[in-house]
């Protein structure tokens, strides 16, 4: 541990002396990775509780939308392109993508959206879909692919989106009864949509909010920030990462997202449908809508891995170990749920840190 690492656990044991007790949430998939790698939880005093949130963007991807990319392995002219945990996202009893892959479908695992369109130009001939998921992080990356495409006459290219936003879904989650203290807010996030987009948490939630950045000093750095607020009364936000975030955020990425994509509501992993929490294509992109080329259905049902409590892991209702399937049926190797296939999802970074969640 570092001289800063100890002289802020030291001081976060001091601020909290005075504090209530409080529950605050992360809600980055990198936060709940950095706060296992560095145990961080050890390190917090016994009125303090750090619980994970639905911040890994392959954990919220509910079975509907990986069911709609399911039903488009089915077709013989497409092929799909999708990050590499996505495919191993275990769908019901025994069904995943990969799986769709293993028997005969092309299926492809890509490292950005330009991979999917490089596909595209390369087999004129087939189609490509790039099935996109992500939060605000990734949007422009699909929103800069689609301009791209129709810029060069790419007509083989489509999106099956799945995009979503952070802003509405933590009001749905937090803006009922009281559960959380805090909110460590998303500093990739917050790069882009800029650190006043979370202003809604002390102004609608009525509970203090900190920016945080990555290194173990920086979320240590937040988490003291949000308890000085708690232990004041205080309902404010304050950006701690403001090397990275600026209060308007990337104008040019936010730029894109608007050109591309509009608000729209989506169902998200253990939270249910939600309003204007999604994006999806605006009608003058419509022909780059996997969706529409190939008619799929609104929402295509599939069922839940049985016994997978990742749907509460994601609410903050419960931890990795409250699942019975955790480490015995469950592991990395063989995932029963999403948490358990993403290194950002809590229930992997538990297994591969085994801090206490
Ligand atoms: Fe789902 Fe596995 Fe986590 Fe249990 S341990 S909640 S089955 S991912």
């Amino acid at each position: 541990m570092s001289e800063r690492t100890a002289a802020l656990a030291a001081r976060l044991r001091e601020v909290c002396a005075g504090m209530p007790a409080s529950v605050f949430m992360e809600v980055c998939g990198t936060h709940t990775q950095a706060v296992a790698r560095y145990a961080l939880r050890q390190l917090l005093p016994e009125n303090v509780r750090l619980i994970s949130g639905p911040g890994c963007p392959v954990c919220v991807t509910p079975d509907s939308d990986i069911g709609a990319a399911l039903a488009l392995t089915g077709r013989p002219e497409v092929t799909l392109c999708s990050f590499g945990d996505m495919l191993r996202v275990p769908v019901g009893e025994n069904d995943s993508l990969l799986r769709r892959r293993g028997a005969g479908a092309d299926v492809r695992v890509a490292l950005s959206p330009l991979d999917a369109l490089r596909a595209a130009r390369e087999q004129p001939q087939r189609q490509i879909v790039w099935f996109a998921v992500g939060f605000e992080t990734t949007a422009p990356h699909t929103a800069a692919l689609v301009l791209r495409a129709r810029t060069e006459g790419v007509r083989n290219l489509t999106v099956l989106c799945a995009h979503k936003t952070m802003p509405a879904a933590l009001c749905a989650l937090l803006g009922g009864a009281r559960t959380v203290d805090g909110l460590l807010c998303p500093g990739h996030v917050a790069a882009v949509t800029g650190a006043d987009a979370f202003r809604f948490v002390p102004e609608r939630l009525g509970i203090p909010g900190a920016v945080a950045g990555f290194e173990p000093e920086e979320i240590l750095a937040a988490l003291l920030a949000l308890a000085g607020l708690r232990r004041a009364g205080k309902a404010e936000l304050r950006n701690m990462y403001p090397a990275v975030v600026r209060p308007e955020g990337n104008l040019r990425a936010q730029q894109l997202i608007g050109t591309v994509f509009e608000p729209c509501a989506a169902r998200w992993r253990g939270l249910g449908e939600i309003a204007d929490s999604g994006l999806r294509l605006r009608p003058e992109f419509a022909d780059f809508d996997a969706r529409r080329r190939f008619s799929l259905p609104a929402g295509v049902e599939t069922a839940e891995a049985p016994g997978c409590r990742c749907g509460e892991i994601l609410r903050g209702a419960a931890g990795p170990r409250d699942c019975p399937l955790f480490g015995g049926a469950c592991t990395p190797a063989r995932p029963r749920g999403p948490c358990m296939v993403s290194a950002e999802g809590a229930c992997a970074a538990e297994y591969r840190y085994g801090a206490s969640c």
